[in-house]
């Protein structure tokens, strides 16, 4: 009695508790055949999801694998279609996939910048389009984007390209957000800091290995499961009221 809309405690929910379970969800993680995307597919299967990978390598960490190219349209609404025949309606999705070719801003080419953003931030843009009605269908989507500090502050061992691909994703999560929120989508994003995947062994020695890990308060580069975390909490009803965040999972490297 007397409650307001201003009252938070008018409020009750009417749902159960919000839990970390993701018991009953349909999720899709692109790129989750290796490194920080394979972590999130055995973390969400784990809290009882069923995982769809989307990826150019076969993997069979996940429920179902369909092989997608997230720079071709066609493939990604092919790929989209298929895992709602398979799995159901989509209920998280993680724009994971992403590249990272090294080279500083005089070696860039137009054809390296263009397939940076192809994959890292126009690949981000097609697999929210092509998900979006499924995500909308049961009024309780989320959409993980990775971003990275080098969107945030600067990039470490990748090109200038992917620095504004990943600080294009950031103000994509933000814009989304608002757009979506009034249909129970949220999103948001995660922006690992360095992590121990092929993206670095590929692009960094051994020894600039231990320099980048000294300058890291944490002293060491995060393990893969370590951003799945993050990113699996965000799929979960715990995160119900979390939307349009960016969360750093950097060792505390700013
Ligand atoms: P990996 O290189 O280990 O894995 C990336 C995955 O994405 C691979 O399975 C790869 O497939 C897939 N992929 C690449 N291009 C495409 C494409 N066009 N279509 C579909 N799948 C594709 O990278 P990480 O796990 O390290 O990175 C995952 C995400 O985290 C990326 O967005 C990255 O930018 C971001 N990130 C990573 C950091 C790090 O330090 N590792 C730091 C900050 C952000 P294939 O193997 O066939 O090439």
């Amino acid at each position: 009695p007397g409650a307001t809309m201003f009252d938070e405690r008018s409020s009750a929910p009417t749902h159960p508790p919000a839990t970390w379970s993701l018991a009953g969800r349909t999720m899709v993680v692109t790129g989750g055949s290796r490194g920080i995307g394979e972590a999130v597919v055995r973390l969400a299967r784990e809290a009882g999801a069923r995982v769809a990978v989307l990826d150019l390598t076969p993997s069979s960490a996940g429920d179902c694998f369909v092989e997608c190219d997230v720079t071709d349209t066609e493939a990604v609404n092919a790929a989209f279609n298929e895992v709602r025949r398979t799995l159901g309606p989509v209920d998280s999705l993680v724009n994971n996939a992403g590249i990272a070719p090294p080279g500083r801003f005089e070696q860039l080419t137009d054809a390296s910048w263009e397939a940076t953003l192809a994959v890292d931030l126009t690949g981000v843009f097609r697999c929210v389009r092509s998900a979006l009605p499924q995500l909308r269908e049961r009024g309780r989507g989320s959409v993980i984007n990775v971003g990275s500090i080098a969107g945030r502050h600067r990039s470490f061992t990748a090109s200038a390209a992917y620095a504004a691909a990943k600080g294009g994703v950031i103000a994509l999560t933000r814009q989304l957000a608002h757009e979506f929120a009034a249909e129970g989508v949220r999103v948001n994003c995660v922006c690992p800091g360095l992590v121990a995947t092929d993206i670095i062994r590929r692009n960094v020695t051994e020894e600039q290995r231990a320099q980048l890990a000294a300058a890291i308060p944490l002293r060491r580069l995060a393990r893969p499961d370590e951003v799945a975390t993050t990113i699996c909490f965000l799929a979960t009803d715990a995160a119900s009221y979390v939307t349009g965040a960016v969360l750093d999972v950097n060792g505390g490297l700013y």
